[in-house]
């Protein structure tokens, strides 16, 4: 099957094979020809699909329709919210591709740059505005951009977007949007807050779904290598070292962790880069540009920052620790075997975790296989210690109510003050090396 037999016009065809696409993928098979109806559609799919091309070849069609963009200044059209800052650049880089030979304009906005040049694209006039929730508040309330001619909306990892706090900052945004619009839904999982959001946003959608609900990609090979905690960053040195991996994205629970971990490892000799919510956008951009141009071979990153990460052919993903949330893991390995690719993932557990490796296993309706590494055997007489379960929140990477969001989850957990509190209230003294990574 051809992109032209969808249905889509040669401007767009051209674009997709100039970009090397030959054949649309599944989710594009499934979701272009509804959303050229001018359905609704709820999209259940993994990342690494190829759904942003699914969402965005027939919004830019559609925003053709029925003729050319009026003269003078532009009004908006379309709106896409995106969880983070990387996801909301990537879409609106697809946008511009795919959308390169059409007479459309588009933009990006989100929080942690400056708001000045946003607010200079947006006064000269846009048709398609990709946004964070956060920051397209503030241009809100700054009067900057007007929401009262869109007529297609996007959702895009509705579920991250939910996860991240931000379900007030999309209800304030629907309430200013015109009723009679199109809406796109896309969420990797379907929690219930997701399935009611749907309920209350779309109107007879078409349903597709991609993968089995909560799955993770089937391309990718899991494993759990069995490990103490005050091993973990020396398993992790030997796994990268003995095989020679170059590229490896590995999974920090906490901010604070990903950057010890980073420093840890340059200090075995491999280099390192962090990738967090604390960044400034600009380390960010730098950190992934080094490990996408090879180098650095390891980008240590928590949930939210890789969130929207698009690196082709990622081959290794290391979950360094568990994610609190077992959807966390989906969404984690699905960083590799993206787009045809096989992938490799791999989680260092300790016996800590095992209860978080359990949901995980429920949550996907199988057991992942389990490999002790020659010489980092487990120590049978270590019991396990309580480790944070709560949900888990890094600092969001957009708007202000994701901060104040960030703020309270802090307040909430703190891991590392907990973690210490547990140990001195067991011991009564300095805690014997359970912390872990400081082990050499
Ligand atoms: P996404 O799920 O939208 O993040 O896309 C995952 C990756 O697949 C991206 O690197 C896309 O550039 C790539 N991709 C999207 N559509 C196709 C296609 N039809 N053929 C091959 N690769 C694709």
């Amino acid at each position: 099957m051809s992109f032209e037999s969808l249905g889509l016009r040669a401007e767009l065809v051209n674009a997709v094979s100039e970009k090397g696409y030959s054949d649309p993928t599944p989710i594009q098979r499934q979701a272009i020809p509804p959303i050229l109806e001018g359905r609704d559609l709820m999209g259940g799919a993994q990342t690494g699909t190829g759904k942003t091309a699914g969402f965005t070849l027939p919004l830019l069609q559609r925003l053709m329709l029925p003729g050319k963009p009026e003269k003078g200044r532009r009004a908006l059209r379309a709106l896409v919210l995106a969880p983070t800052r990387e996801l909301a650049a990537q879409v609106s880089a697809s946008v511009d591709t795919y959308g390169k030979h059409l007479p459309l304009k588009s933009t990006v906005i989100y929080g942690g740059v400056s708001i000045n040049p946003q607010i200079q694209k947006l006064r000269k006039g846009v048709d398609i505005l990709v946004a964070t929730p956060g920051r397209l508040l503030d241009h809100v309330s700054q009067r900057t951009v007007d929401l009262s001619t869109v007529n297609m909306l996007v959702l895009d990892e509705a579920d991250r977007m939910l996860d991240m706090g931000f379900i007030r900052d999309i209800r304030k945004v629907l309430a200013l949007l015109p009723r009679q619009k199109q809406t796109l839904l896309f969420s990797a999982t379907f929690s219930n807050d997701i399935k009611r959001l749907a309920k209350d946003l779309l109107k007879s959608p078409a349903l597709i779904e991609v993968a089995r609900r909560n799955t993770a990609a089937e391309r990718v090979t899991q494993v759990v290598h069995p490990v103490d905690k005050s091993r973990k960053r020396a398993l992790l040195s030997f796994l990268i070292g003995s095989n020679n991996w170059k590229q490896v994205l590995v999974f920090t629970r906490t901010k604070h962790g990903a950057n010890r971990l980073s420093k840890q490892l340059l200090t075995d000799g491999i280099t390192a880069a962090a990738i967090h919510g604390n960044k400034s956008q600009g380390a960010r951009t730098r950190a992934l540009a080094d490990f996408k141009a090879g180098k650095v071979r390891v980008l240590v990153a928590t949930d939210i920052a890789a969130r929207g990460l698009d690196i082709n052919q990622l081959p290794h993903v290391v979950n360094f620790e568990l994610p609190n949330v077992a959807e966390d893991y989906v969404h984690r390995i699905g960083r590799t075997g993206r787009a045809g690719n096989e992938g490799e993932a791999m989680s260092l557990v300790c016996v800590d975790e095992l209860k978080l490796l359990k949901d995980i296993e429920r949550l996907m309706k199988r057991d992942i296989p389990k490999e002790v590494i020659g010489g980092f055997e487990p120590d049978p007489s270590i019991k396990a210690e309580p480790i944070n379960r709560g949900r888990g929140k890094q600092q969001p990477v957009a708007g202000k109510s994701a901060r104040k969001n960030a703020a309270s989850a802090r307040k909430r957990q703190r891991p590392d003050a907990r973690e210490r509190s547990n140990n001195k209230s067991r011991s009564g003294k300095k805690p014997k090396n359970r912390t872990g990574l400081s082990a050499r």
